[in-house]
């Protein structure tokens, strides 16, 4: 099932999230809910606390190939890399993160048996951004460098951040040609304007 995802600012997110005793069947819909959540959502990854559940599980995915850790542990990690990061919690919002390169990480499948990955990239970004989900740790907690990615259509007018040298664009649904802007923000900023939708959407109104 599809789960709401909640935004930072919500408790939970800063929350640490407790070890699951038994993978049994209410574990496995948990994996579900996330793995449909994520797919849903175009996301690369989601941990359980993202949709409400203060449990120590998440789920990734690698192309095609999908991963579901329950009880993870990072027990090595090699070499150190600056990434692009953004996060279904924070949506709008991207920062530049230093993370290992390569990490090996532990836990359990979705079946209960262990299971260790050895991962790189990507993919190793991935693990250690849904890793720090379970600690109530945030990738914006790692970072000074954040910035709101604001879209315009072609033609209208945008202003560039200064000395941004890397303002991209795409091209919709509907083939027209937009315009990505970052616009440098800071935490306290961002804080701010998610607690607003968070009070918007508790009044019942949609914020999607
Ligand atoms: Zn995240």
């Amino acid at each position: 099932m599809r789960r709401r995802i909640v935004l930072m600012g919500e408790e939970i997110l800063r929350q640490k999230a407790k070890p699951v005793k038994v993978v049994d069947a209410s574990v496995r819909r948990l994996i579900d809910d996330l793995t449909e959540t994520m797919h849903a959502a175009d996301g690369l990854g989601l941990a359980a606390p993202q949709i409400g559940v203060g449990r120590r599980v998440f789920v990734a995915r690698d192309g095609d190939r999908l991963y579901a850790l329950v009880n993870p542990q990072i027990v090595a990690r090699r070499g150190k890399e600056v990434g692009v990061e953004g996060c279904l919690s924070m949506p709008g919002l991207q920062g530049n993160v230093q993370r290992a390169k390569e990490v090996t990480i532990r836990g359990l499948d979705r079946a209960g048996r262990e299971v260790q990955y050895e991962v790189s990239g990507l993919t190793a970004r991935c693990f250690q951004h849904e890793f720090d989900h379970l600690n109530g740790v945030l990738y914006v907690d790692h970072t000074k460098d954040l910035w709101w990615l604001e879209e315009a259509e072609q033609g209208a007018k945008v202003e560039l951040p200064e000395g941004d040298e890397e303002a991209d664009h795409f091209e919709d649904e509907d083939g027209r040609r937009v315009i990505v802007v970052r616009v440098p923000t800071t935490l306290a900023e961002a804080e701010a304007w998610f607690h607003e939708e968070i009070a918007a959407h508790r009044r019942g109104e949609s914020v999607e």
